[in-house]
Parts: structure tokens; sequence; C-alpha cells
């Protein structure tokens, strides 16, 4: 096969909670990450070249190193350069339906999708656990948006521990066009805010007096209670963006009054979701919203939650 089309969703923080400080610069973390069908799709087709070449249908998304697309390539290039010139690069075509810069991970998910790729044009024939300690060398996302579904991120959110499957909740999903969050301001922003009520991981003092509920929402996950789902979303980096993109914080209860099961940011935001017990009742809380808040920079969308990560669409 010499040509793939992949399917890369994006994710939504249903927790976040952060712990401590890392030596390594990173925040030690507990999060539960769960796929959403809002996706990108990546075309990556072989050029016969001795490089790999990335476009986008984005126009500000960069096409340098710092994508994280372009970095996956680059990476196994690396990694496996007797079958890099053996099978040459790729063409690299990433349509983009994830907004950017937005928690929904989505430069991740592009990331993770060009190692699955490379993994079958190149026949590297490495397993998804082998794909993941290769996706964590790029960030701390990727490894999660290989495997996709619902799981438990511990670490700097690369150590994973899949739940079940919560496909049958949908959501709503709401961002300013004009607002883009960075995701390192809102961690160092947490730090200098926030840090004297860290538990100093490497002290030895266990994380688990800390925890807010994760234990209850895990446990409401695994009895797909989506009530209690809603009522047990939590996310510390709130306490940071909120209080400086007033906007935001506005529609998050504009969003909390429309009804649901609950409503949060994802990750480091901007973007907030209201989880849904149907795909009726978030085409309803979509239109609801729009009426309050007729703001034309404002996107909305819905979606529905995912059990699956990178997904192979066509091969040829
Ligand atoms: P995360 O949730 O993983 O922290 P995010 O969803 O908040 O990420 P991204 O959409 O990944 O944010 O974009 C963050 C920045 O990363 C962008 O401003 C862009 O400069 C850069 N970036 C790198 N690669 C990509 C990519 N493939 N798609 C979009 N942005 C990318």
């Amino acid at each position: 096969m010499h040509a793939y089309t992949l399917i890369a969703p994006g994710k939504i923080n249903l927790y976040l909670e952060i712990i401590g400080d890392r030596p390594d610069g990173y925040h030690e973390l507990i999060m539960i990450l769960q796929s959403i069908d809002l996706a990108d799709r990546l075309t990556l087709r072989s050029n016969g070249l001795q490089k790999c070449r990335l476009s986008c249908s984005h126009p500000q998304v960069p096409l340098d190193e710092t994508n994280l697309a372009y970095r996956a390539a680059v990476l196994m290039e690396q990694e496996f350069p007797k079958e890099f010139a053996n099978y040459g690069g790729v063409d690299i075509t990433i349509d983009k339906q994830i907004p950017v810069a937005a928690g929904l991970a989505g430069g991740s998910t592009d990331g993770a999708a060009v190692l699955v790729g490379l993994n079958l044009i190149w026949q590297l024939g490495l397993t998804q656990l082998e794909l993941q300690n290769l996706a964590a060398l790029l960030g701390s996302d990727l490894p999660f948006c290989v495997s996709g579904g619902t799981a438990i991120a511990t670490g700097r959110g690369e150590k994973l521990d899949q739940i079940n499957n919560l496909a049958n909740l949908y959501l709503v999903l709401a961002k300013y066009d004009s607002i883009a969050v960075s995701t390192p301001w809102a961690y160092q922003t947490y730090r200098q805010q926030f840090s004297d009520s860290y538990i100093n991981h490497l002290s030895g003092i266990e994380a688990k007096t800390h925890q807010v509920h994760a234990g209850p929402l895990v446990g409401a996950i695994v009895h797909k209670d989506g009530a209690k789902i809603g009522q047990l979303l939590h996310n510390d980096l709130e306490k940071v963006v909120l209080p400086a993109y007033p906007q935001v914080a506005q529609l998050r209860e504009t969003m909390q009054q429309a009804g649901g099961l609950g409503t949060m940011m994802s990750g480091s935001g901007p973007t907030v979701f209201t989880l849904c017990e149907s795909r009726e009742q978030a085409a309803e809380i979509q239109q609801k919203i729009r009426q309050k808040l007729p703001d034309s920079d404002l996107q909305l969308w819905v979606a529905q939650l995912s059990n699956r990560g990178i997904q192979v669409e066509t091969a040829s």
C-alpha cells in the first residue's frame, strides 16, 4: 500500500488535576481523557523522495518543525533510517476539522496519526505500545491519541490506563474563534498562583490524599452513569484561564444554564463543552446557546464521544 487516509479524533478532558511539579519542568497530573468524533483526516502518500512534506487545509497551522505531524515524520525517519531509505518519504495532507489551540489535542492527534501511518507504509509492524512509546517522545497527549477511547492518564499524561467505552454520550463544544490559549502559559500561570497547594510528588507523599474526585468519576464512568459523570467533571486549569478570559467564563456560565449533564472547559481551553445524554439534547442546547450568544465569532459543534483512537479510513 502506498497511501493511507487516517481519521485522527480530538479529545476532551473529563478530569484534569495538577498534583505537583516535576524535575523535568512538566507537571504531575491526573487526567481522564476522552476521544470525540470531531476529527482531522490525514492522508499519507509515498512520494518517492528522501523527505517527508506537509500541507494543511488550515492557514494558521504552521508547516515547519513545530508541527507535531512533521515532527512525528522526522522522528520516524531517525528511528527507522533503513525503512526510510527503502520506502522513501511521504506527502502528508492534513484536512483540519479540529479547532486549533483549543484544548482538544488537535496537533497531538495529527502527530499520532503520522506515527500510525508510517508504521503501515514502511511495514514496521510496531505494536500499539511501541507506537505509544515513540509518541511519548513527542508530547504528553500523543500516547493517548494513538489508542483513544476513555483513559486515566497520569505522570505528565503519558501513563495510560484504559477505562470502558462511553460512546453513547454526546456533547456540545463551543469556542470563540478569536481566542486561543497557550497550553504552556496556562500551566506556568497555574504554577505561579497555586504551587503552594502542591503535594511534592517526589517527597513520597502520596498524591491520593489530594485527589478531588477522580476516583468517584472513574466509578461513574465504569457504571456508565452519565448524570454522575456530568456532576464530577473537574479541571484545575479553569482557575487560571477563566479569570484571564472573561468571555470564556461567560460562555461557560451560559452553557451551564442551558442544561445538559455538566459543563467544563477542556484541557487548557478555551473550548468549553456540555455533556449530553442524546444527540437531540445536544442539538437543543446548541440552539439555546446560539440564541443567547448570537456572536458570529462563536463556533459551536455537536459531537459524540468515541471509543477509538487513530483509525485507517482507506488504503490504496
Ligand atoms: P493540546 O490539547 O494537545 O495541548 P491544543 O488542542 O490546545 O493542544 P493544538 O490545536 O494542538 O492545541 O495547537 C496548539 C499549537 O500547536 C498551535 O497554535 C500550533 O502552532 C501548534 N501545532 C503544531 N502542530 C499542529 C497541528 N498539526 N495542528 C494544529 N496545531 C499545531
